[in-house]
């Protein structure tokens, strides 16, 4: 890459992306602990997708019973340490936090979950679940994500034997090679993935279903299989120049960026990040943290209709990121390298089919950004070329169909949950929807 931004010290990056929110101590989790009002509807319950009882892993915290703290929580949720410290707590339990209504903080539900789990881990992971007896039925679970981590835990829990593939060299999913390094540590995802091993989950990483192994043959082996592949291949910006070094996917930047090998990540000096999504908007603050030294949002609607949480906005805005709004890229220009990006300013016509306000361009507005890196977020779409190999299976907007009870899909013997069920929600629902498909699988092969 050209004009690369130079290194930074490892003192730097360690610095530049240090925990976003560090853990309690003993004493300030109690205290913690002891504001909780304990409301008997749970408005924070209800807010969390996978139903965690919050009130009483508070409380059991404010008792010292950490243990059953954290059994209460993994009893709803596989993969709460990821949840712990990526979860968007402030649209969901804490933003529903009864403390919020009276103009106070609200409990902070994310951090106390963490002090709980990570006790958990460092204490070795005491067994606080045993698994019923083999059923004699067997589960196939293509990705070793939250979603496929979670169906296998709840399966083998229910008495299958229960196998995962995953494409990749490592398992944990989006845990493991997408979630931001200031939120948590590839470490974390490893965790819970030997968290679901401990139940006696067999996981066969580098096998990519479909390829390295056919489909039918699953289908033989296992009675019922879950598809929890998440989304895949990234969208294309679709003008020219997009093939110029020194333009990127988000994703395969993120990914070098979670392995906190620092110095083998190069960023340009200038970084345009065009999206507005939360990906894009750990691409660019990334790119910050790495040391570029203008880093900007491209985006072709305005502040209101941007996909980011706010909170990733104003974190963003926080680090100095620059938000180009109604500006969509036409041209990326440059010889051997990415060297400007044309852009064309828009203004919002009427509402599209989802309601949101229509971009239209601006005649004779175009003018160049001059750039050195341009890093690609405009969403991802299903792996169509693995799911039309499942016979009968039905896909609808662009999401594997499920039945919503059971997350059964049009092929009874397969199940799917997480992002290729949702579109790319968040790693909670996707903890969710394992476990509702582990359930509907035990329906499937035993009857209710
Ligand atoms: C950059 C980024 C940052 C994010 N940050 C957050 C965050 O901070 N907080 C949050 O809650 N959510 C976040 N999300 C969303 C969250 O990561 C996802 O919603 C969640 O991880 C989805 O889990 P999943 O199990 O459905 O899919 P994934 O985690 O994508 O897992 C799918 C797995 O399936 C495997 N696979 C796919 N096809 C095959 C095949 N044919 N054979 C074998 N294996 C296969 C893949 O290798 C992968 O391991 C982020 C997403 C992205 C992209």
């Amino acid at each position: 890459m050209k004009n690369l931004a130079p290194k930074l010290t490892h003192e730097q990056y360690e610095a530049n992306f240090a925990e976003l929110h560090p853990p309690f101590t003993p004493n300030s989790a109690v205290a913690e602990a002891n504001r909780c009002l304990y409301c008997y509807d749970s408005p924070c319950m209800k807010a969390c997708p996978t139903h965690i009882d919050i009130s009483t892993f508070i409380k059991k915290i404010a008792t010292g019973n950490i243990k059953g703290s954290a059994k209460t929580i993994l009893k709803s949720n596989w993969v709460a340490l990821t949840c712990a410290k990526a979860c968007p707590v402030d649209v969901l339990c804490e933003g529903a936090c009864v403390y919020n209504e009276r103009g106070e903080e609200p409990i902070q539900i994310g951090r106390l979950q963490r002090y709980a789990i990570d006790w958990y881990f460092e204490h070795g992971m005491p067994p606080l679940f045993a698994p019923a007896p083999k059923n004699g039925k067997s589960v196939g679970v293509i990705g070793a994500g939250a979603a496929g981590l979670s169906c296998a835990a709840e399966a083998a829990l229910l008495g299958f034997d229960v196998t995962i593939y995953d494409a990749n060299e490592k398992p944990g999913g989006l845990n493991t090679w997408g979630i931001a390094p200031y939120k948590m540590m590839q470490e974390d995802a490893f965790k819970e993935v030997r968290l679901v091993q401990s139940f006696g989950v067999k996981i066969q990483s580098g096998v990519c279903a479909g390829k390295d192994i056919a489909l039918g043959d699953l289908e033989k082996k296992h009675d019922a299989i879950f598809l929890g592949v998440g989304l895949g291949s990234a969208s294309r910006l679709n003008i020219p120049g997009e093939n110029l070094p020194g333009v990127v996917d988000a994703l395969d930047f993120i990914g070098k960026v979670t392995t906190r090998n620092w110095h083998s990540v190069d960023v340009g000096k200038r970084v345009a990040v065009i999206g507005a999504g939360n990906t894009a908007i750990d691409a660019v603050t990334e790119a910050r943290r790495l040391g570029a030294e203008q880093v900007m949002i491209i985006y072709r609607r305005s502040r209101e209709e941007m996909p980011a949480y706010d909170f990733e906005y104003e974190l963003a805005k926080s680090e100095g990121v620059q938000f180009q709004f109604l500006t969509a890229p036409s041209r990326i220009i440059g010889n051997a390298h990415v060297e400007a990006l044309e852009c064309i300013q828009m203004q919002l016509g009427e509402p599209d089919e989802e309601g949101r306000r229509r971009p239209i361009p601006v005649p004779h507005s175009e003018f160049r950004i001059p750039v050195d890196m341009i890093i690609k977020s405009v969403g991802q779409n299903i792996e169509q070329t693995f799911l039309a190999q499942i016979p009968n299976l039905k896909i609808e907007g662009g999401k594997v169909w499920v039945n919503p009870y059971t997350l059964q899909t049009s092929n009874p013997k397969y199940f799917a949950g997480g992002d290729c069920i949702n579109g790319g929600k968040e790693v909670v629902n996707a903890a969710a929807d394992g476990k509702r498909a582990a359930h509907g699988i035990h329906e499937f092969c035993f009857g209710k």
